[in-house]
């Protein structure tokens, strides 16, 4: 059997993290058997569906490189073939016409509540055989099974039993004439050969039924998986229009694909107490035996470790240029100034994410005002004016333009003058960068380039004698 699995999100909001999880594990599953991966959009409910949110999917799945072989299927493009199998259906008397108003089943509904039954629908039109229908609305209702139960073995939960007592005839045409989403997932499943169906477990309920429609059909029945739930940090279900982050926003905000992928399959998969895999080891390894039962939680600080640990240790080349884009974000005109290579070499054991970096290295290739700030007012003093025009002199006569020799003058400047090195870095680093932070201040200066280290420290004896 070839392993075919599907990812069908409702394009009705945000792609959240649950929903890439959903469409990763599918992902992994078929490429772990070498299987084929189906994209189906399901946008049979027209008041809800949004352009937008197709967008989302088919950018972020493009974005983590979860490529797929079959789609994007379209319900909404579907139409004739449900149709056609409703069709079939109401001839066989597998389904049946209901012409029940709302207003009767509200009254039955609110009869069973007050009797402290379950509501369900009672069946009137069932064995009326009803063929044609004029000038009323109608749906069309599947002849759910009355008595026995739907046994099916989940992936992840084990045996699950359904009574069909508890069933209702499930609507699978609204009166509109649209089909409905359980309907159209049993006839997508079964036409593109879905061989395993991993979804939320919010989809249990639906599976009996479904599974009732394909037997029905005379269709072979997939395997099951339904996974539990992501709760947020502060233990709410993931919505998709209420409190979820979309997954493009991760990118906007400096994570990289492989390493939010690294995240996301630990919410919920293990493998051992191992927390890095790259993608090739993923496929190898992942199976759905090892999804666990219960919930799993949001942890931003883990996602931002494992950013790190990714931003340190994918090639440097691949880092920058994806780098590249952060800096085109932030606005900062990276032609005139280190190459991305050295600066990345330089800052990426220091930051969490591609944005943050971005976001603190503007000096190297910008000029700024100095300020005076709080942090920095204190070292604006007569003695380091002494000690930048100090550095001035001897930067302008280094002979060999390197670290190494930039390292040196600090630590000479520090001795001939009688301040300690902390010092001369700290007034340097000001005039420099205009931070009191910044990696270390030689290789800050050998990257932003004699010309430009000169003026800025002419700029901050200026600015000190001026106070
Ligand atoms: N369209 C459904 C959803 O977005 C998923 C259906 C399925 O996976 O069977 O929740």
């Amino acid at each position: 059997m070839k392993v075919k699995t599907r990812f069908a999100p409702s394009p009705t909001g945000n792609l959240h993290i649950g929903s890439i999880r959903t469409a990763f594990y599918s992902w992994l599953f078929a490429r772990h058997y070498n299987g084929k991966f189906v994209l189906r959009i399901e946008d049979t409910d027209l008041s809800r569906s949004e352009s937008i949110s197709t967008d989302f999917i088919i950018n972020g799945l493009k974005w983590l490189g979860l490529n797929w072989d079959e789609g994007p299927y379209f319900q909404t493009q579907r139409l004739n073939r449900y149709k056609e199998v409703i069709r079939v259906m109401l001839e066989k008397e597998d389904a049946y016409i209901c012409i029940c108003s709302f207003q009767e089943l509200e009254k039955t509904r609110m009869k069973q509540i007050k009797k402290g039954y379950k509501p369900r629908y009672p069946g009137t039109c069932r064995n009326l055989k009803i063929k044609h229908v004029l000038n009323k609305n109608y749906v069309v209702r599947f002849k759910n099974p009355l008595f026995g139960k739907v046994i099916f073995q989940d992936e992840i939960r084990g045996e699950i039993v359904f009574n069909n007592e508890e069933l209702d005839d499930l609507i699978i045409q609204r009166s509109n004439g649209m089909p409905t989403y359980n309907f159209c997932v049993v006839i997508d499943d079964l036409d593109m050969k879905i061989t395993h169906v991993i979804r939320g477990e919010d989809h249990i309920n639906n599976t009996p039924r479904q599974i009732n429609i394909l037997k029905s059909l005379e269709g072979d029945i997939p395997i099951y998986a339904h996974l539990s739930m992501i709760l947020d940090e502060e233990g709410n279900k993931i919505s998709k229009r209420k409190n979820s982050v979309n997954i493009m926003d991760y990118n906007k905000n400096g994570f990289l694909p492989e390493a939010l992928l690294n995240y996301i399959v630990r919410l919920g998969w293990s493998y051992g107490d191992q927390e890095i895999f790259n993608i090739s080891e993923m496929k190898k390894l992942f199976n759905l035996k090892s999804i666990t039962k219960s919930s799993s939680i949001v942890n931003t600080k883990k996602l931002l470790w494992i950013n790190k640990y990714y931003i340190n240790n994918l090639p440097l080349n691949y880092v920058s240029n994806l780098f590249d884009n952060y800096m085109k974000q932030q606005n900062i005109d990276t032609q005139n100034g280190p190459n991305l290579e050295s600066l990345v070499k330089l800052l990426r054991s220091r930051y969490h994410t591609l944005k943050e970096m971005a976001e603190s290295c503007r000096y190297f290739y910008e000029e700024f005002d100095l300020l005076k700030k709080k942090e920095t007012e204190k070292y604006f003093t007569i003695k380091n004016c002494c000690v930048l025009e100090e550095s001035y002199r001897r930067i302008k006569k280094l002979f060999i333009w390197n670290n190494y020799n930039i390292s040196m003058i600090i630590n000479d400047i520090s001795a001939s003058i009688k301040v300690k090195t902390k010092e001369v870095n700290m007034i340097l680093r000001i005039s420099i960068t205009g931070n009191i932070y910044s990696p270390s201040i030689s290789t800050v200066i050998y990257l932003i380039g004699r010309e430009k280290t000169l003026s800025r420290i002419q700029k901050a004896i200026l600015y000190i004698k001026n106070l």
